[in-house]
């Protein structure tokens, strides 16, 4: 997969995307990352890219002149159109879902604002899609897109050691994850659960679906499908009810 970035601040994002396991799959070539300075596109004589906003109002609006011919210029580098997403609150708020399906793609461009954003014909004529990593406000896009990066490329094959590493992690099947622990056994007078310790496979098993089970269905209720869940998750859920009225 290649992943674009077009924003203000280009340095900030090599630096988040050259370390660790996505910097080590960048140099393993398991994924292609490059990050485009929006301002050099800029047409204007001192790089200006931002302008007070029609109809007044507070802050500075993204122009589209230096956005359009960003993105111009890297469709012209790939060959073909990436898929142009740009960062946003008004989008909307990325999935583990929509995190596949953003890693089964070839090409994916993300757009960064910046100040109050950017003038909307840019993303009405480009923009594919808008997407927010939450309910609340950002100075820039960037740390957005940084998550987008992160998430997408770690699902890529080879990127983590094992695709056991994501599929059993929260949201990838509707459910948390389970509660995990290492050494020392004993710690502040809290043990690890013994059928952990047992190495019988089967009750391991269990118990790690029922905790799966148990948090998300206290934690994050809004998450939990009914159509994902086994007769014998539904018995356990009932029985957790159950308790919870007693
Ligand atoms: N005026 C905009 C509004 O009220 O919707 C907010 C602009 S914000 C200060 C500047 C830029 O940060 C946005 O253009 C967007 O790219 C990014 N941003 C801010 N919050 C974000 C969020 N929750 N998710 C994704 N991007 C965000």
């Amino acid at each position: 997969m290649r992943l674009d970035i077009l924003t203000l601040f280009p340095e900030m994002c090599e630096a988040v995307l050259s370390e660790s396991i996505i910097g080590r799959a960048r140099e393993r070539g398991l994924v292609e990352m490059h990050c485009h300075q929006i301002r050099d596109f800029s047409k204007d004589k001192h790089k200006r890219v931002d302008d007070t906003p029609y109809g007044g109002g507070k802050g500075m609006i993204m122009q589209v002149q230096p956005i359009y011919d960003c993105f111009e210029s890297v469709c012209g580098e790939i060959g073909e159109r990436p898929y142009l997403i740009y960062m946003s609150p008004a989008g909307r708020t990325l999935t583990q879902q929509r995190v596949k399906e953003l890693s089964e793609m070839k090409n994916i461009a993300i757009l960064c604002g910046h100040y109050e954003g950017v003038d909307e014909r840019v993303i009405e004529e480009i923009v594919d899609e808008e997407i927010s990593i939450g309910d609340y406000v950002l100075t820039g896009g960037e740390l957005g897109a940084m998550v987008i990066a992160d998430a997408v490329s770690r699902m890529l094959p080879g990127v983590l050691s094992d695709e056991i590493c994501f599929t059993e992690e929260s949201h990838f099947d509707g459910l948390l994850e389970y509660p995990q622990y290492t050494r020392p056994f004993s710690w502040h007078g809290k043990d690890v659960p013994e059928v952990l310790l047992t190495g019988h496979h089967a009750n391991i098993e269990k118990f790690k679906r029922e905790k799966s089970l148990e948090r998300t269905f206290f934690r994050r209720p809004d998450i939990l499908k009914a159509e994902a869940l086994s007769e014998t998750d539904r018995k356990f859920l009932d029985t957790l009810l159950k308790k919870q009225e007693e």
